[in-house]
């Protein structure tokens, strides 16, 4: 058994290191035994979703974001049956307001798959920032965050609340949005090597799709626990740098 991993336009959605995602899975999984594939999906290819146990999608500039979008309205009726039939999707600041209704530049608007009922909207700064959340399952989770979209969720589930930084929008207190099994976040970081207990989560969610068992091989989190307190205590403890 191989589990399999859709890494979507890693060509223009990668941002800040967002392949850094991919390569903790990987590692994770194989620290495990786990055979594990990782495939560029370039958008030129027909591919099935079904075939896969992670789709990745990282985050990009707004020229980028327009570069894809074509490409990935194509995909939008498999991507969406693959969401819904609860398939594992990983989504990073551009891929994150991808999925949503759309993001709403100055002079246009990038119409998104509609996977998630929430709204991007372009404000006059940009939001930059270290970024400390906090989690009902994980606890802490820290990240980088670089957008100038506002992302409004609704009703959605986030993430997280922001203890530090500024989240979907910077105001109403919260960070990315968990549906279904998708998680969706503004954090690059990249996000997983300094948050081990989300990349695990994201691994048992892969096997119990598969209908596998998700019972994980503890492993030795100790240098990724290291840094993510080192930014928990530096933003949050008011630790001195
Ligand atoms: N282009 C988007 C924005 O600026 C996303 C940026 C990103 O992926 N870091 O809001």
């Amino acid at each position: 058994m191989k589990l399999k991993i859709a890494h979507l336009y890693p060509d223009l959605l990668n941002l800040y290191g967002d392949i850094g995602n991919i390569t903790t899975i990987k590692k994770r999984c194989e620290w495990r035994g786990l055979e594990i594939q990782v495939d560029s999906v370039y958008g030129n290819e027909k591919i099935h979703f079904t075939d896969y146990d992670l789709v990745f999608l990282g985050g990009g500039s707004d020229r980028e974001q327009l570069l894809v979008r074509d490409k990935l309205m194509l995909m939008k009726k498999e991507i969406s049956s693959y969401v819904e039939d609860g398939g594992v999707l990983l989504a990073v600041c551009g891929g994150y307001q991808l999925l949503g209704s759309y993001y709403k530049l100055e002079n246009e608007t990038i119409q998104g798959l509609e996977i998630l009922n929430i709204q991007t909207e372009v404000g006059k700064t940009r939001l930059i920032s270290d970024v400390v959340l906090e989690n009902d399952e994980f606890g802490t989770i820290v990240g980088f965050e670089n957008h100038g979209g506002r992302t409004y969720i609704n009703d959605h589930k986030p993430l997280g609340k922001v203890l530090y930084g500024n989240g979907n929008n910077g105001t109403d207190g919260y960070e990315g949005v968990v549906y279904k099994n998708v998680i969706a976040t503004y954090l690059h970081g990249s996000l997983l090597p300094k948050n081990p207990l989300l990349s695990d989560h994201i691994i048992k969610m892969m096997l119990e799709q598969r209908g596998l068992s998700a019972e994980l091989e503890p492993i030795d989190n100790k240098l990724e626990l290291d840094a993510h307190k080192y930014i928990v205590d530096r933003f949050v403890n008011g630790r001195k740098k």
